[in-house]
């Protein structure tokens, strides 16, 4: 079994001294509890706070991620971040194409490959997030639309560079929205995901990529959607930014990985 990868997406949420806070309440609690070797944990805060959370965060197990980067690596790109930037503050992961960034922002599949390629040949470990609108469920679109955001956003991925990328399937529709997907659903989107890679890499790569599912995951609906097969962990946005909650999703994962 793959082990559970649980990440915190902050969003645009919290300030310097909450954010610090929140991370030392996370570190202390998986520490009391034990949990530190049972799963992997990363949070991502606004990139204005990564560096107070670095600092919330040293001594901890749970690792450093950026909610999103730039493609190039220094020079005339106001407002941008780059790869060697997140690096410098001790971010380990980027969230890559985030459905906030595809549908408010506006980033493309071509966009969002550019950030991918240059997040991993910088070495970072970036989560590509993919996953259909309700109105592309409803109009039975959902494979294709994973299929292509799957198919564009790996362009020119080695196959070699597969073991440091995380996806995350995530309905839109179920982002923020309190709409859990089905564990069933969760268990054949995943399930479809794996096939695409099996075609794009091979068997191998397809079976040991891990694939988190996002999108309202709260404790009480945690163990069952990290319980189905090719659920891999959970990318959490809400519930991440309370303590009590995100540990309840953390410790779901480890009771996960004893059986
Ligand atoms: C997210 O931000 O990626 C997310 C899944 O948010 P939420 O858990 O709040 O639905």
């Amino acid at each position: 079994m793959r082990k559970k990868f649980i990440a915190g997406n902050w969003k645009m949420n919290l300030d310097s001294s909450t954010a610090g806070a929140l991370a030392k309440s996370l570190a202390a609690a998986l520490k009391k509890d034990k949990l530190e070797s049972y799963a992997d944990v990363a949070v991502c805060p606004p990139s204005i706070y990564l560096t107070t959370v670095a600092a919330a965060l040293a001594g901890s197990s749970i690792a450093l991620g950026a909610q999103d980067v730039f493609y190039e690596k220094n020079g005339a790109f106001t407002g941008e971040i780059s790869t060697e930037m997140l690096k410098d503050v001790g971010c380990r992961y980027v969230i890559i194409g985030h459905s906030e960034r595809r549908h408010v922002i506006g980033e493309s599949d071509q966009l969002i490959n550019k950030k991918l390629c240059a997040a991993l040949s910088a070495g970072l470990e970036p989560i590509l997030c993919i996953g259909e609108l309700l109105e592309e469920r409803q109009a039975s679109q959902t494979e294709t639309v994973i299929e292509r955001q799957l198919r564009q956003g790996l362009v020119d991925v080695k196959k070699e560079a597969m073991a440091r990328l995380t996806i995350a399937y995530e309905p839109v529709w179920a982002i923020g929205t309190g709409k859990t997907a089905t564990a069933q659903q969760a268990q054949d989107a995943h399930a479809f995901v794996r096939g695409i890679l099996a075609d794009i890499f091979d068997d191998g790569i397809a079976r040991k990529t891990r694939i988190q599912y996002g999108g309202s995951v709260k404790p009480a609906n945690a163990a069952e959607l990290m319980g189905q097969k090719d659920v891999d962990g959970a990318l959490v946005g809400g519930a991440s930014l309370k303590v009590d909650d995100f540990v309840g999703i953390i410790k779901a994962g480890c009771d996960l990985e004893h059986k």
